[in-house]
């Protein structure tokens, strides 16, 4: 194994009995890595593979000392190997990706060159495209649009796991340690400079879901609460229009009762129904914005991140330095020392 203190880059991939796939994958990944002139670690995370995925990487980490493996005690699924490999990482960024080709390991030194070009802290892959038939490509593009467009922070459309993440963003990601976890969305909610990349997505080398479809409707739900208040919100428009049906029907039953036009009993049956239907709504409505503020509080995830912070004092270094600059350089570009350059 690679010492810890000297891996600039690690790529970590999650990997479920994907003995067919694993020469090729290692040998493109090292293709692509050693063009980057950088020291890097290939980090599989062996999610209690069956297939003798496990004697595989074990043989291939012996052959080459940038390979790293961890084992987990069994199958525990996507997100719980992603967090493992993010956890266990040597290097100082870490890029995420997925095993089985369809995130292509050529595009790697270019999301490097990329966040080098706009210094940012997270280069997130974009899909422009999928191998996959039409419905499943139509059932993708809804997915995203409804998370993103209900998500109670930006969250980008399009975006999967396969991405580089910088040193400080990192580090925030693994403050986040709740159990239910949506990667992308975990990704986006650290905030600090996180810049699109645009590709296409590759088909899958043995064309055979490990996810498989029971796996990607847990991942879509798990993505829509963790999201979005839109459940919560949904009894809140509920109860109000309750409420209006409730005051019509109440008023119409009013109005039959002293016009003697309804049948005996009918308005107070009518007046009793409405009104307590929508304190039973209301109530649950209100019970709902509980839950959800209970699962913020225990989801427990930072108040607040830091980008940059300018002291009072620093503050003053940094304009009579920027005024030092200027005077040197005579430039006329006015120099702004609230702009980090970090
Ligand atoms: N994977 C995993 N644990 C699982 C299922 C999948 O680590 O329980 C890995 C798998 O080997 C692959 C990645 O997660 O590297 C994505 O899986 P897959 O390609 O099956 O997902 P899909 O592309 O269908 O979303
Ligand atoms: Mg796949």
């Amino acid at each position: 194994m690679t010492s810890r203190a000297s891996v600039v880059l690690s790529v970590v991939l999650p990997v479920y009995n994907e003995l067919k796939v694993l020469e090729e994958l290692h040998t493109r990944l090292v293709c692509a890595l050693e063009g980057c002139g950088l020291s890097f670690e290939i980090m599989f995370v062996d999610d209690g593979s069956t297939d003798g995925t496990t004697g595989e990487l074990h043989r291939l980490a012996e052959l080459h000392d940038h390979i790293s493996v961890v084992r987990l005690s069994r199958n525990w699924g996507h997100a719980a190997a992603l967090k493992a490999g993010i956890d266990l990482a040597a290097g100082e960024s870490v890029v995420v990706m997925d095993a089985d080709l369809q995130d292509e390991p050529e595009l790697i030194p270019q999301l490097l060159e990329e966040s080098r070009r706009q210094k940012a802290d997270v280069v997130y892959v974009v899909r422009t495209g999928r191998a996959e038939p039409v419905w499943i490509r139509g059932l993708f593009r809804l997915f995203h649009w409804s998370v993103a467009r209900t998500s109670t922070f930006p969250l980008p459309r399009d975006s999967g796991t396969f991405g580089l993440i910088g040193a400080r963003a990192l580090a925030e990601i693994r403050r986040l340690d709740e159990r239910l976890r949506y990667f992308p969305g975990l990704r986006a909610y650290i905030g600090l400079r996180q810049v699109p990349f645009a590709a296409p997505r590759a088909p899958r080398y043995d064309g055979k879901s490990r996810v498989g479809t029971r796996g990607l409707i847990r991942l879509a739900t798990q993505a829509f609460f963790s999201q979005s208040r839109l459940p919560a919100i949904t009894f809140y428009w509920l109860s109000a229009m309750s409420f209006t049906v409730a005051t019509g029907l109440i008023i119409f039953a009013l109005v039959a009762r002293l016009l003697q036009q309804s049948v005996p009993s009918w308005s107070s049956l009518m007046i009793v129904v409405s009104a307590f239907s929508t304190i039973l709504i209301l109530g649950l409505a209100l019970a709902f914005e509980y839950l959800a503020r209970i699962y913020e509080e225990v989801r427990a995830r930072p108040v607040y991140l830091v980008d940059t912070i300018y002291r009072a004092s620093m503050m003053t270094t940094a304009i009579k330095q920027a005024k030092v600059t200027a005077d040197r350089e005579q430039s006329e570009t006015p120099i702004n020392p609230y702009v980090s350059t970090a």
